[in-house]
């Protein structure tokens, strides 16, 4: 049987590992480049915690030596009707097709009116050009999301290391934080108690929290929020609404949502195409641990089916390690629909087991299958 992954990124890089784990079969991985880079690690390239060399590795190296092919490529369109993908490389046919091209994310960034004014905290050019801005401007920064944007956590970090930088450079600049949700910092969890405490912590840390508010503009010196109001800030740096890549979209896999609407827990789109990771629609924020999760249980589904292999399917939650300067701390939300998981904390230490994992994902090239996530029934959700 032919396995044809499109994206070597968490989801497609945990699909080729996992199968091959199980299977002798075809297994192919196309993507752009053969450089990936671990970048749920990238604020702390802001202060120089750890470096770019320590963030990326070498895939096509990595699966070669299992017997996984490797096509550094550009995929052009998909033809599900007679099982074709197009790429910069000639075609190429399965039996079984996984999309793992991630979110669109520069594609929704320049949607964003004056984006030019901005950085955007997710690619490495956009972490590196914040950088040199946060360490040489004189005045205020300003940290948001665009309307409906699915992962706010980075925004957190960046904010909080704004706030560290300033400090350590001596300077009196605010540093303002846009939440999607009026309840603030982590509001869309639903347990009592957890945004008070994180709200407290980053008003502590100096923080300007604007709650219920995102970002519809962008000026030279400012941002246009979703109230009208507008905040003035030298730094700026947002991430946009997302959507599953233009690719897929053109492709014609997309709902009205944008996103590649599947059937959960398996992340099945079709009898022989599951969608993963950040262009799949699911109700919880698209994160790496949700891209890993979503590829262990799509793999999982078709062990079953077609070995009768029975492995655990996994459920999709919220882990988010806070990278904040000289302090960090953890959000966890993890149900397996019973039991509620939940945990908010504070501590450089969970900076450093950050880092330790981040260099396992980077040694092993994303072959890291625990992810900490509780276990559920096939039928579940
Ligand atoms: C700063 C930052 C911090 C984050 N922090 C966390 C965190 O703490 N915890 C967490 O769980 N998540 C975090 N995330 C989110 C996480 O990184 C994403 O959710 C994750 O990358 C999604 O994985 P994916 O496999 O769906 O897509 P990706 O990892 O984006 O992989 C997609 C791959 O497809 C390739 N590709 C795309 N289009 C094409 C094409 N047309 N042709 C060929 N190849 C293509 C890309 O080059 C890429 O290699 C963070 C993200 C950022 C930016």
């Amino acid at each position: 049987m032919k396995f044809l992954i499109l994206g070597g990124g968490y989801a497609g890089l945990t699909i080729a590992h996992k199968l091959r784990r199980h299977l002798n079969d075809e297994i192919t991985v196309i993507s752009r480049s053969r450089v990936v880079r671990e970048n749920t690690i990238f604020p702390l390239l802001l202060t120089d915690e750890v470096k770019i060399e320590d963030t990326e590795f070498d895939a096509k190296e990595a699966l070669n030596k299992k017997g996984i092919d490797f096509v550094e490529a550009e995929v052009v369109q998909i033809f599900p009707e007679s099982r074709e993908v197009k790429t910069s490389s000639g075609v190429f046919d399965y039996d079984y097709l996984f999309l793992a091209l991630g979110g669109g994310y520069e594609e929704n960034f320049e949607k964003i009116p004056g984006h030019e004014h901005a950085f955007m905290h997710h690619t490495l050019d956009g972490f590196l050009k914040l950088k040199e801005s946060l360490w040489s401007s004189e005045g205020d920064v300003f940290v948001g999301n665009a309307p409906r944007s699915p992962i706010e956590g980075p925004s957190y970090q960046v904010a909080l290391i704004a706030e560290y930088i300033l400090r350590r450079r001596g300077r009196k600049g605010k540093v303002y934080l846009t939440t999607q949700s009026r309840r603030g910092v982590f509001g869309a969890i639903p347990i009592d108690g957890i945004h008070e405490k994180a709200n407290s912590y980053f008003e502590k840390r100096g923080i300007t929290l604007l709650k219920g508010k995102d970002v519809t503009e962008i000026k030279k010196g400012r941002v246009i929020l979703n109230d009208g109001n507008e905040v003035y800030a030298d730094v700026i740096s947002v991430i946009p609404t997302l959507s599953a890549p233009k690719v897929i979209r053109d492709s014609g896999f997309t709902g009205t949502s944008g996103f590649v609407e599947v059937k959960l827990p398996s992340f099945r789109y079709g009898e022989r195409v599951f969608a993963l990771g950040d262009l799949a629609q699911t109700p919880f924020p698209r994160t790496a641990r949700a891209a890993m999760i979503s590829a262990e249980n799509a793999v999982s589904t078709i062990l079953k089916e077609i070995r009768g292999i029975n492995l655990p399917m996994y459920s999709l939650g919220v882990l988010c390690v806070m990278e904040g300067g000289d302090d960090g701390g953890i959000l966890r939300f993890d149900t397996n629909g019973k039991d509620v998981k939940t945990a908010l904390a504070f501590g450089k230490h969970y900076v450093a087991i950050k880092k330790a994992y981040s260099r396992l994902l980077v040694k092993r090239a994303f072959d890291v299958p625990y992810h900490g996530a509780p276990e559920i029934s096939q039928n579940q959700y």
